[in-house]
């Protein structure tokens, strides 16, 4: 779950990382309100889930009331790569003498936490990682032994930030650690992390991208939820329970484990045709989760046929087969539903369908076979 700047900041703020003063806006008087409160100058910024805000026009400095008032009049509307901008975070702007770049994530293939750590921020970091690789001093962390102050003094020395600024710096960046660990981030990122002409080091942007995962945890992130650029079907399936994805194609999918969708996935695109969604609907494919995963897809313009592909283990195939027929009793499906049933009680689940196949509802004795069916009946070949 991504986080806007403002709500990226307030999560900063929590952990102790220095941000400036400022608040929210959604309307242009509010966004004056806010930086009268603010002292100025102040910058005004548009709060979309998108980078490069500042080229795009929607990050703005402002010397008074009239400056503020035009700028939030100009921001908010604003479209900044597809993200249309409904909020602003309006803060006492701040004097810079340098920008620097600070981040964590995680580096899957080394099984550790990735820090990176530049003297020149502000600008995007992938640029920096093209054409000055070295301005990037990199700092891989054991999950166990963490990040201590002493590693993080050494660290923004190898970056070569200013004297002056390394051990605000480095303290900033335990806590910028102790934010993306306990505070469960895929991603915490500063651009720019700045140092004033008075020395102060602090963050004038915020990145965050909580781990869904730890959601569970975290019953404060209740705040954050935000349906507005997530996909309306994803959040849907989520209130739903489903682990539901949606992709570009035109076959929905529904299958029990993550293993069997994602291959479920590569089996209609082996057979020429191209999937609609990810959809695990986990061990229990009774009517009601099988009702909700069917409404779910069928939501979805683009599907012109439904693969349902279920490998009953725990979960009895017999059940299943009630389950498709109870749900098809409550949802209507605009598309044709192509089973594959097989596995625990998958006789007894066939025979449960037998009366009710139609040129509606399909069934196939395998996997690639329903795939195929499913591919002819959204359209052929993609
Ligand atoms: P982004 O473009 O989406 O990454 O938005 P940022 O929050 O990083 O802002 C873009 C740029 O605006 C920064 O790199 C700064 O150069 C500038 N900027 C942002 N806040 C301030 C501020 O308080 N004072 C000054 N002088 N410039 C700012
Ligand atoms: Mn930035």
């Amino acid at each position: 779950m991504d986080l806007y700047e403002y709500q990226g900041k307030q999560y900063f703020a929590r952990y102790g990382i220095p941000i400036s003063k400022g608040g929210v806006a959604d309307t242009v008087d509010e966004a004056v309100a806010q930086a009268d409160a603010s002292g100025y100058p102040v910058v005004i910024k548009a709060q979309v889930k998108v980078g490069g805000r500042g080229k795009a026009g929607g990050v703005k400095l402002a010397d008074n009331a009239e400056e503020a008032r035009f700028h939030a009049g100009n921001i908010l509307g604003l479209d900044i790569k597809g993200h249309v901008v409904k909020r602003l975070w309006v803060e006492h702007a701040s004097d810079i003498a340098k920008e620097y770049y600070a981040s964590f994530t995680l580096d899957r293939s080394a099984k550790k936490h990735l820090g990176m750590l530049s003297a020149e921020g502000g600008v995007e970091i992938e640029e920096v990682a093209v054409t000055n690789p070295d301005a990037i001093a990199l700092l891989h962390i054991d999950p166990v032994d963490g990040l201590t102050l002493e590693a993080a003094r050494e660290w923004v020395a190898a970056a070569n930030l200013d004297e002056v600024a390394r051990e605000q710096a480095a303290e900033l960046l335990v806590k910028l650690y102790t934010c993306y660990t306990e505070g469960d981030c895929d991603l915490a990122e500063i651009n720019p992390l700045i140092l004033t002409p008075e020395d102060r080091v602090h963050a004038l942007d915020a990145k965050v991208t909580l781990d869904a995962n730890a959601a569970y945890r975290h019953p404060e992130w209740a705040e954050f939820e935000d349906s507005e650029g997530e996909d309306e079907r994803e959040t849907r399936a989520k209130e739903r329970g489903l682990n539901y994805i949606g992709l570009d194609g035109t076959v929905g999918i529904i299958a029990n484990g993550a293993g069997l969708a994602m291959s479920t996935l590569d089996v209609v695109n082996q057979c020429g045709g191209s999937a609609a969604n990810f959809l695990d609907i986990g061990g229990g494919a009774n009517a009601d989760v099988m009702a909700a995963a069917l409404e779910v897809i069928n939501s979805d313009p683009k599907v012109k046929s439904i693969f349902v592909n279920i490998f009953g283990g725990i979960t009895r195939v017999d059940e299943v087969a009630n389950g498709v027929l109870e749900a098809l009793k409550r949802v209507d499906i605009s598309s044709p539903i192509v089973l594959r049933l097989d596995g625990t009680n998958a006789e007894a689940g066939r025979a449960i369908l037998a009366d009710h196949l139609s040129d509606r509802l399909v069934a196939e004795p395998t996997m690639l076979d329903a795939a195929r069916t499913a591919v002819a009946l959204a359209g052929g070949q993609s």
